[in-house]
């Protein structure tokens, strides 16, 4: 995917999810390949999110792990920031999505 396949509103958001990315710890390059990737996901409809665009991640912890919000989650868990999945107390850090709350 080139930025020139991007709509005006993608690029935007690209833009502001690389640089959160980058803000929380990625290099350059993981960075925009995870913004990448999410410009597919949300063309696709996918419901998933990753760790690392949600409002709850501090540094590498989950600050909702454990009761009552994600009581399968210890708290102080360091949840997998690699892969997409579904969260119930996900909240979109950029506030430019829908809220991807549905656990599968
Ligand atoms: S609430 Fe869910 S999506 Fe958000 S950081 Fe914790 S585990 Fe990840």
């Amino acid at each position: 995917m080139t930025q020139c396949d991007l709509t005006p509103a993608e690029n935007a958001l690209r833009e502001r999810r690389i640089q959160l990315f980058r803000q929380r710890g990625a290099d350059p390059d993981l960075a925009e390949q995870r913004a990448d990737r999410l410009v597919q996901r949300d063309r696709e409809g996918d419901t998933r999110a990753y760790c690392g665009e949600c409002w709850h991640l501090r540094g590498a912890v989950c600050s909702v792990a454990g009761p009552p919000r994600r009581p399968h989650a210890a708290r102080g868990s360091e949840p997998d920031q690699t892969v997409l999945h579904r969260c119930a107390p996900f909240v979109d850090a950029l506030g430019m999505t829908v809220a991807r709350r549905k656990a599968a």
